[in-house]
C-alpha cells in the first residue's frame, strides 16, 4: 500500500489564502472520553457510539495476555468482530506498514489501540491509513498521547522522527482506572511531568501573539483554562495519587490525576500549544542513553524547568522543581544520566531543541546559547532542590 498524502493541519487552519486576516482560534478534542473503574468491561457497549462492527485490536503481546480476554468478551457481547494484532513496540513506519498491509483487505471500521503511548500512536497511524475510526484505551496514565490527533513517529532504532497529524481525533477514549492503578507508580508520575508542562507552554503561547498551536492556530481560552486546572490539580493531588498507585488502589486523588494526565494534558497541549518544555524533552531523545532509559514525561519534567528559567520565572521554577523532586521526577541533568560538565552533550540538546518548531513560541527569540544556559541554570536549581527535598522518591522509582 502506498503511503497516504500527509495531512497538514496548518494548511487547514493557517492557510496562506487567508491574506491579512488573523490566525483563527481552534479547539480540538476526542469525540467521547470515558474514565472510571472497570470501564474496560463495557468497551463493546461504548463502541456502539462509533457504530463499530469489525474492529482491529492492537496491543502488545503482554497486553493481549493481561486485558485481551476482558476486551474480547466485551466486544463479543456487543457483537463486534475482533481481529487481534500484536504491537511490536516501536511506532515506526515499518511497524505501521506491516499492520496496514495485514488489515487492508479486512474492511475494519475501527482500530482499537490499547497500551502505552507508542502503541496508541501506532494505532492512530494505522487507522488513518485504513480510513477507519480510532478508539484509544490507555493502560498507563504516563503521557499526553491518548486524546490528540497526532502521532510521534520513531525510526526502527527508536529515535524521534517528528509528528504526523490526522484530520480526525480519536472517536472514543476509554480509561480504566483499575488498569492504570495496576501499573508501576513510575508511569503515573511520568504522566505528571508531561501534564505539568501543559499550563506553562499554553501560557507562553497565549501571551505571545505570534505563537501558534500544533495545528497552526491561535490557542483558545478554553485550552489555557484546561492547562491551568491541570497544573493546579497536580500540585493539590499529585502526591496522594502517587501514593494510591504505589499501593495499587483507586481513590479520588488517583481518578483526578488520571484525568489531568490524560484528558487535560492531551487537549490542553493540542489546542493550547507547545513551547520550550517539549522542545527540550524531544531533544533529549537524540541522546541514545537518555532515550533508552527515561520516559517521555521524565524528559518533559527537565524541559519544564528549563522552560521556566527561559521565561525568567525563578519562583515558579522552584515550586515546580520541589513538586517534581517530591514525587520522584528528574530535576537535574545528573538524574537523566547527563554530566552537566559535558558541553558536547549540552550542545546536542540545545541545538536539537532549537530545531523543534514550537520552541519559537517563546516570547523572546530563542538561540542555542540561551537554551544551553537555561539547561545549566535549571540543573543548578534542581540540584539545590534535590539536596533539600532529598532524592528518595526518584531513587525508588528508578531503582
Ligand atoms: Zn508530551
Amino acid at each position: 500500500m502506498t503511503e497516504p498524502a500527509p495531512y497538514l493541519p496548518q494548511d487547514t487552519f493557517a492557510a496562506a489564502d487567508r491574506g491579512s486576516r488573523p490566525v483563527p482560534r481552534v479547539f480540538i478534542s476526542p469525540g467521547r472520553y470515558v474514565q472510571g473503574r472497570g470501564v474496560l468491561a463495557s468497551l463493546g457497549h461504548y463502541l456502539t457510539l462509533v457504530r463499530a462492527r469489525r474492529a482491529a485490536l492492537l496491543m502488545s503481546s503482554r497486553g493481549h495476555r493481561e486485558a485481551g480476554a476482558t476486551i474480547a468478551a466485551s466486544l463479543r457481547d456487543a457483537r463486534v468482530e475482533v481481529l487481534p494484532r500484536t504491537f511490536g513496540g516501536e511506532c515506526s513506519l515499518e511497524e505501521i506498514g506491516a499492520h496496514v498491509a495485514a488489515l487492508s483487505s479486512e474492511r475494519v471500521d475501527c482500530v482499537i489501540a490499547a497500551g502505552g503511548g507508542k502503541c496508541i500512536d501506532a494505532g492512530k497511524a494505522i487507522a488513518y491509513r485504513l480510513g477507519a475510526a480510532v478508539v484509544i484505551v490507555p493502560t498507563l496514565a504516563s503521557n499526553d498521547a491518548p486524546c490528540s490527533a497526532l502521532s510521534v513517529l520513531y525510526s526502527a532504532a527508536g529515535s524521534a522522527l517528528g509528528a504526523e497529524y490526522y484530520p480526525d481525533s480519536p472517536a472514543l477514549v476509554v480509561v480504566d482506572t483499575d488498569v492504570v492503578a495496576a501499573a508501576p507508580e513510575r508511569y503515573l508520575v511520568a504522566g505528571m511531568g508531561d501534564a505539568m508542562a501543559t499550563w506553562y507552554e499554553a501560557r507562553a503561547c497565549l501571551v505571545n501573539p505570534a505563537a501558534t498551536t500544533t495545528v497552526g492556530a491561535r490557542p483558545t481560552l478554553a485550552s489555557a483554562a484546561i492547562g491551568e486546572v491541570c497544573a493546579r490539580t497536580l500540585f493539590e493531588h499529585g502526591r496522594a495519587a502517587a501514593a494510591a498507585v504505589a499501593a495499587h488502589t483507586v481513590d479520588d486523588a488517583l481518578e483526578t490525576v488520571v484525568e489531568a494526565n490524560t484528558l487535560l494534558s492531551g487537549i490542553g497541549f493540542e489546542s493550547g500549544g507547545l513551547a520550550a518544555a517539549h522542545a527540550v524533552a524531544q531533544s533529549f531523545t537524540g541522546i541514545p542513553a537518555v532515550h533508552a532509559t527515561f520516559l517521555h514525561g521524565e524528559m518533559v519534567a527537565m524541559g519544564t524547568l528549563a522552560h521556566l528559567v527561559l521565561e525568567e520565572r525563578p519562583d515558579e521554577a522552584r515550586r515546580v522543581a520541589e513538586f517534581f523532586a517530591t514525587v520522584g521526577l528528574p530535576v537535574h541533568l545528573g538524574q537523566l544520566g547527563i554530566d552537566p560538565g559535558d558541553t558536547a552533550t549540552l550542545d546536542i540538546v540545545a541545538d536539537g531543541a532549537l530545531r523543534f518548531p514550537f520552541v519559537h513560541n517563546m516570547l523572546r527569540p530563542m538561540t542555542s546559547a540561551l537554551v544551553r544556559a537555561a539547561l545549566r541554570d535549571a540543573h543548578d536549581l534542581g540540584a539545590a532542590v534535590a539536596a533539600e527535598v532529598g532524592d528518595a522518591s526518584y531513587r525508588r522509582l528508578q531503582g
